[in-house]
């Protein structure tokens, strides 16, 4: 019997709770994968653990401050070392990798997700931002240099299971579940007082920060309808958002002929990293069987548009195109990180995303730079308009 050498992977995020999901599948299944290539932005202190457990051929940390500490803590143990956004995109074009991960968050993983590409790798993206920033452009670049794109985004994937044997003409709609994040309940005149933690606290899923914050906002859920649009190719028309406390169905693909196909199961990460992973094959998995016996009723029901106008902006963005998505993903990117800093009160976040939008002029079919522009542009822009929000 001929046995296949295992498939090569980079990770990208290494250190985030996707990149380290990833290596738990990867430890689960040595026979068919091994670690080539590790990048972090800047915990070097988990990234060099992850070297001297995987002995990756290449380490790459995104800040290059950091650089020193990473040297002196692995030099001789791995072949290349790596530094800065260029390392890191360096790394994700590397020589040798089969499947490179994409588990960045926000616009960094922009680049890199493109070199990846530019290899005809196939790529498992976890992070949505470069869909939503600049969709078009991958996908044409994915068709040119024959590279493979394979959603890890939990919902997504679960759309993609649901594909499996059938056309995109097929479908007439995607159900697109949330769990709605973990303000669904609290109402919208408490906002303001809600604390930081009470914010950060997800029901379902344990996440990064920034995902976190979206899935309080639903932008979450307004990003992923523009990642859904790229990734199967389908009229955001065709795209409905359901919200599923229970995060039991991850998602569900209803086609022409009235039949509604789901993809369940426990909410962990490594069943869609695993698939992205293995595809078209399936592994087993140490992961205990999802008991809907004891969930006796699963509940889904609209969301509420007006307590999270976030998913309308990403509706609306995803309908006019060119620049508009990448503008929404930067006044959020920024939005967020004046929230984690206490600079910027939650309940501001979807006014301020929604006039950056209103004062963008779009660029209809944008090129990398036009896109990098617009992100650079809407940073700009929240700035200014914080600094007019202080008394
Ligand atoms: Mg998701």
């Amino acid at each position: 019997m001929k046995t296949q050498s295992p498939k090569r992977v980079a990770i990208l995020g290494s250190t985030g709770s996707v990149g380290m999901n990833t290596l738990k599948v990867i430890e689960a299944h040595p026979k068919e994968f091994t670690v080539v290539g590790l990048a972090a932005f800047s915990n070097v202190e988990r990234l060099s653990e992850q070297a001297r457990l995987f002995g990756p051929k290449a380490v790459a940390i995104g800040e290059k401050q950091r650089f020193p500490e990473l040297k002196s803590k692995i030099a001789g143990k791995v072949p290349t070392l790596l530094a800065g956004e260029e390392g890191v995109t360096e790394l994700a074009a590397m020589e040798g990798a089969d499947i490179v991960v994409v588990a960045i968050t926000g616009a960094a993983a922009l680049k890199p997700t493109l070199a990846a590409v530019a290899q005809g790798r196939r790529i498992g993206l976890a992070n949505k931002e470069t869909l939503v920033m600049a969709g078009e452009l991958v996908l044409e670049k994915v068709s040119r240099h024959k590279a493979t794109l394979l959603p890890i985004d939990s919902e997504h994937s679960a759309i993609f299971q649901c594909l499996q044997g059938n056309s995109n003409g097929e479908i007439r709609r995607i159900l697109l579940t949330s769990s709605g994040g973990p303000l669904r309940d609290v109402p919208l005149e408490r906002f303001g007082r809600l604390t930081k933690a009470q914010i950060m606290n997800h029901p379902r899923w344990k996440m990064g920060p920034k995902i976190t914050v979206d899935s309080a906002t639903m932008m979450n859920k307004g990003l992923e309808v523009i990642e859904a649009r790229w990734l199967f190719r389908i009229p955001v028309e065709k795209i409905e958002v359901l919200v599923h406390p229970e995060a039991v169905v991850h998602s569900l693909v209803e086609f022409v002929d009235g039949s509604i196909l789901a993809q369940l199961g426990v909410t962990d990460m490594r069943i869609p990293i695993q698939y992205a992973l293995s595809y078209p094959k399936r592994l087993p998995s140490s992961l205990p069987s999802l008991n809907l016996v004891q969930w006796k009723h699963l509940t889904f029901e609209p969301p509420n548009k007006k307590k999270f106008p976030c998913v309308g902006l990403g509706y609306q963005a995803a309908l006019l195109g060119g620049t508009v998505p990448a503008v929404l993903n930067a006044a959020n990117e920024a939005c967020v990180r004046a929230f984690l800093e206490d600079q910027l009160a939650f309940p501001r976040i979807p006014g301020l995303i929604e006039k950056t939008l209103r004062s963008h002029r779009l660029v209809a079919k944008p090129t990398l730079a036009e896109i990098l522009e617009a992100d650079a542009w809407a940073h700009e822009e929240i700035r200014c308009r914080m600094k007019r929000l202080r008394p």
